[in-house]
């Protein structure tokens, strides 16, 4: 058995990153950039007005009352041809270009305009109310990095910096095969051997939400043949993943059906709970090889498999390294020692007295339980061997539903 952590470095280091295409900004949120961006353009590109007001020399303005002329205006959009000389004044505005010979903004309300005169009040600091050109940011300035998963502020900024498109990862096509053969689709006819596929569903929403692209290969019955002519159809997409069979019971055929099609299996065992047997290998044949994840059938036992390995994978697939997924929680209640497998506890996460994070294990931890999961707020981690803890102390969480993510 090997660790959690050691599993997803195996699995993302056998990840051959997917190709690169060019999105314009309106496709670009939550993809992976693939490329360092620099400004083309320099923000502001001359010194502007960060208020409403005058444009002066500050030297008229440091000594009040005193009256100035006032000569023109710069509005946003439009600028004062001239150049400001002592005792005048440019009625001006924010993100109005600064004329010539300015060098500061007397604040509206500090003023009183008398016709073409203006009786200033406050003395204005030399400089105030002004922004330099390129206070934000400067000409081939790289300001957003490959690798970095865009958000929307990204995407404010690229458009600042003047770039319309970004080069960013495509999406890796990932098969989904659900295998068992007492799974119906969803709305199918169920009975005391007939149960619902929940795991395919799940997994092709956790793929979107991981910025991947299911190909749901459906249900596939615990027959060789039958697993074997699924597995021909997930060939040319990027990952494999097979839900369920992944054991080494006699009706846990993924390994058996999937050898003589050249699976080499690298791991089928993982010290982490829910979900022992997972399997990973890599599908070999002339030209591409297809890496293929085997979670296990336990709805929860899947889903948390997804959120560390398919993670894993897709990272890897997407040129990144995969991220520790854990903040920092106080517990809510007592726990007992661990075993000797990482153990991710499906938790109520609320905010305590003072806004710190609370996370309460739920009472139950059955990995076929998949209410519970959908129910709580985060997963607590426990590593192996972690020693009984008291309520109030700290612990490492997975937190859910924060962030742009849908899992
Ligand atoms: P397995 O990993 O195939 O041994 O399955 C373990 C348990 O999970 C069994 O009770 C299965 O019926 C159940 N199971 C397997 N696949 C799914 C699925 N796609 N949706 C819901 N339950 C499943
Ligand atoms: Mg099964």
């Amino acid at each position: 058995m090997i660790s959690v952590d050691e599993a997803r470095q195996r699995i993302a280091a056998a990840m051959r990153p997917v190709g690169i295409e060019p999105v314009p900004l309106d496709q670009a949120l939550g993809r992976i950039l693939a490329e360092d961006v620099a400004a083309r353009v320099s923000q502001p590109p001359v010194a502007v007005s960060a208020m409403d007001g005058y444009a002066v020399r500050g030297a008229d303005v440091q000594s009040v009352p005193t009256t100035l002329r006032r000569v023109g205006e710069a509005p946003a959009g439009g600028s004062y041809p001239g150049a400001v000389k002592a005792g005048e004044a440019v009625r001006i505005f924010t993100g109005g270009p600064l004329p010539a010979g300015a060098d500061t903004v007397v604040l509206q309300e500090n003023t009183e305009a008398q016709g073409d005169q203006v009786l200033v009040r406050e003395v204005t600091a030399l400089g105030r109310h002004v922004r330099a050109a390129g206070l934000d940011f400067q000409t081939g300035q790289v300001l957003l990095r490959s690798g970095r998963a865009l958000r929307a502020r990204d995407i404010g900024l690229a458009a600042a910096m003047n770039v319309p498109s970004l080069r960013v990862r495509k999406r890796p096509r990932v098969a989904v095969l659900s295998t068992g053969s007492e799974l119906v689709s969803a709305g199918g006819a169920v009975g005391p051997t007939r149960i619902v596929d929940a795991n395919g569903p799940a997994l092709a929403a956790v793929l979107r939400s991981f910025g991947a692209e299911p190909v749901p290969l459906g249900i596939a019955r615990d027959d060789i043949a039958t697993l074997q002519e699924a597995a021909a159809r997930a060939r040319g997409t990027d990952l494999f993943l097979t839900l369920g069979g992944a054991s080494v019971g006699e009706h846990d055929l993924i390994q058996k059906a999937l050898g003589p099609q050249g699976l080499a299996v690298d791991f089928w065992k993982v010290a982490i709970r829910p979900g022992k047997p997972l399997m990973f290998g890599t599908m070999k044949s002339p030209g591409s090889d297809l890496p293929v994840l085997g979670l296990p059938g336990n709805p929860v036992s899947a889903l948390v498999c997804a959120l560390l390995f398919v993670r894993a994978a897709i990272d890897g697939l997407l040129g990144r390294a995969p991220e520790d997924p854990t903040i920092t929680a106080t517990l809510g209640r007592d726990v007992e020692a661990n075993d000797t497998r990482q153990d991710y506890m499906r938790s109520e996460l609320v905010r305590g007295e003072g806004g710190a994070l609370v996370a309460t294990p739920l009472p139950r931890q059955d990995s076929s339980m998949l209410a519970s999961l959908a129910a709580s707020g985060c997963l607590v981690v426990r590593a192996p061997h972690a020693p009984a803890l008291k309520a109030g102390a700290l612990v490492p969480i997975i937190p859910f539903g924060v962030g742009p993510e849908g899992y």
